[in-house]
């Protein structure tokens, strides 16, 4: 479903994916973590096209892209992605936010889109709310929003960077119960996150990154195991933050 190959990219002289090769099968959630900086947000940046890089490829569901960017608009129709901090559109309506993709990338019409989305509106639980704008909602409510908006696209697969660390704790897990709906539904994610109870519960894999490599890529099981068998790297990271 997802397949990257040998990617490399590079800032400059700063080379900050180094040959990532990772394949995601349709239905798998697969958790990514590591330490600031190590390129996990540029990596899944990669996969909907909103980076480019310089050598490798990446295929998702079948549609290529290489480091020439070809058919980039395509998969970023194709791939919904959810930010840390929401993004979503402060001057526009809850069920405006919803459409806006929709009507302008998909071509639907205005009622069609907003069917669409006050359907996904009330998958999130918050069909309420639609009237609203972003401001009038938590951050636990937009980010909520965030997911559903994605969702209204259709998308083939689904990339989180961080949703709840810009969350009050008290939000983190109305966040995170939406993501595991959505995971056991079987819907194809790669989530960048250090909820290691959500990875617990719903990863298929996950994947540990240091320095633009993919250090580690492994079942749930082996990854949350025996700590004493693993890299030193992957050792230092789950030492703080289990
Ligand atoms: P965090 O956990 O802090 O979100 P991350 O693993 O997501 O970190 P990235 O945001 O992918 O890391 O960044 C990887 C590296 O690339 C970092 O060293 C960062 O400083 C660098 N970097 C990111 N964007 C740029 C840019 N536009 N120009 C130059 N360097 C960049
Ligand atoms: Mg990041």
């Amino acid at each position: 479903m997802i397949d990257l190959s040998n990617v490399s990219k590079w800032y400059g002289k700063f080379k900050v994916l180094d040959q990532c090769t990772a394949r995601i099968e349709k239905g798998e959630v697969v958790v990514v973590c590591g330490p600031s900086g190590s390129g996990k947000s540029t990596l899944i940046k990669c996969v909907n096209g909103l980076e480019s890089f310089q050598q490798g490829s990446i295929v998702v569901d079948d549609v290529s892209v290489g480091v020439a960017g070809k058919n980039l608009p395509t998969l970023r129709a194709r791939v919904g992605m959810v930010f840390q901090n929401f993004e979503l559109f402060p001057h526009l309506s809850i069920t405006e936010n919803l459409s806006i993709a929709q009507i302008k990338v998909l071509g639907r019409g205005k009622e069609e889109a907003v069917d669409c989305g006050l359907k996904y509106l009330d998958r999130v639980g918050l069909r309420t709310q639609a009237d609203k704008y972003p401001g009038q909602l938590s951050g636990g409510q937009q980010q909520r929003v965030a997911i559903a908006r994605a969702l209204a696209m259709n998308p083939v697969c689904m990339l989180f960077d961080e949703p709840t660390s810009a969350l009050d704790p008290e939000m983190v897990n109305e966040v995170l119960d939406v993501m595991v709906e959505l995971a056991q539904d079987g819907m194809t994610m790669i989530c960048v996150t250090h909820e290691m109870g959500f990875a617990r519960k719903v990863a298929n894999r996950v994947i540990f990154m240091d320095g633009g490599t993919i250090i580690e890529d492994c079942g749930k099981d082996a990854f949350f195991g025996d700590i004493s068998a693993r890299p030193k790297r992957t050792q230092t990271f789950l030492s703080k933050i289990l």
